[in-house]
């Protein structure tokens, strides 16, 4: 099931961190706008978007792509050097990226404005993380396709994720079919390994993660639900899905988002969870809303029918749920 999917996908996936490694390491201020909503955005993820919707758009042309990123920004004058900084990476990159150099870069950008369906689409979050990106720390190419608004298949590239030396400068890409498992790859040595959640270790030896940004939670709450778990680390704050990837890798058991109460009209949006929440499930976590609630991928583009996150495992999902609704 969905062979040329993911095989499509990861190809894409690949191509985006390898542009991302390199507009991280160079970046400048002109690399940089702010959206209307006064969150930043990058060339990177501008062409991290072009890239991977002109490739799955050649293998998959009947598949809508849910992308974070549209051009409307890009083609406001005032933001002519983001838009002229790109051309010029990718003309840089020509042999790498010869079809996307002679493509215009904003119709390729826009292939990723599908709407969400009852049938099949792509859902992507180019470079989810993007202040992450910009503090040099950790951020995801997030890529997952939703099927009877259900996620069958997630991709989650952590371009610099190490996980005890293991990966170099490289990272990980994450991924997970439906039914048929969770990997990793090691982007240093192409590895691949099935990977599980750890479901046997004793309370004192738990580990918790939880977003870097304060505005993307309830930061205090979640460390207070932490002390009441009694488990032996603070949480460890990171930026992006790359959570999900270290639930499902056994490198820490509890990612936990509880609403921000300063933006309490917040919707989760479906690409920040879709790849992450399977890599998780089909690592044998448990990934819900904070009630307990399935997460909700058919009500179109954002978790309308949810609140918060929580991925862990089964052994302790019943535990934190309600510390929760105690809290
Ligand atoms: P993380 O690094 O896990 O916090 O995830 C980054 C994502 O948080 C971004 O892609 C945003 O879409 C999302 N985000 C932005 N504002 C909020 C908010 N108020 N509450 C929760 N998530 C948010
Ligand atoms: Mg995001």
């Amino acid at each position: 099931m969905f062979e040329n999917e993911l095989k499509v996908g990861l190809e894409a996936v690949d191509k985006a961190m390898i542009i991302s490694r390199k507009i991280q390491k160079a970046l400048t201020a002109g690399d940089k706008l702010d959206k209307s909503d006064r969150s930043p955005v990058t060339i990177a993820d501008f062409a991290s978007q072009a890239v991977i919707c002109s490739i799955l758009n050649n293998s998959f042309p009947d598949i809508p792509i849910v992308g974070e990123e549209d051009s409307t920004d890009l083609k406001k004058p005032e933001n002519s050097e983001v838009l002229n900084n790109i051309n010029n990476f990718l003309k840089n990159e020509k042999d790498m990226f010869g079809i996307l150099y002679e493509q215009d870069i904003l119709k390729s950008i826009d292939l990723g404005n599908g709407k969400p369906n009852n049938n099949i689409f792509w859902t992507l979050d180019p470079i989810d993380g993007t202040k992450g990106f910009l503090r040099g720390e950790q951020y995801a190419v997030a890529l997952a396709l939703i099927k009877n608004g259900k996620v069958a298949l997630g991709i989650s590239g952590c371009p610099n994720l190490d996980i005890e030396g293991e990966a170099g400068n490289e990272g990980f890409i994450f991924y997970a079919v439906r039914n048929r498992g969770s990997y990793k790859i090691n982007c240093q040595t192409e590895k691949t390994e099935v990977i599980a959640v750890t479901d046997h270790l004793d309370k004192s030896q738990m580990r918790f993660v939880q977003s870097y940004e304060s505005g993307h939670g309830d930061l205090e709450l979640q460390i207070e639900i932490a002390e009441k778990l009694e488990i032996g680390e603070p949480p460890v704050q990171l930026d992006s899905q790359v959570k999900y990837g270290i639930v499902a890798s056994g490198n820490a058991e509890i990612y936990l988002r509880i609403p921000n109460p300063k933006s309490p009209d917040y919707k989760e949006k479906i690409w920040d969870h879709a790849a992450g929440s399977i890599i998780v499930e089909e690592a044998g976590g448990i990934v819900t809303d904070i009630k307990g609630r399935s997460l909700d991928f058919s009500l179109g583009s954002t978790l309308e029918g949810n609140t918060g996150i929580l991925a862990t495992t089964s052994g302790l999902q019943k535990e934190i749920l309600e510390i929760i609704s105690n809290s």
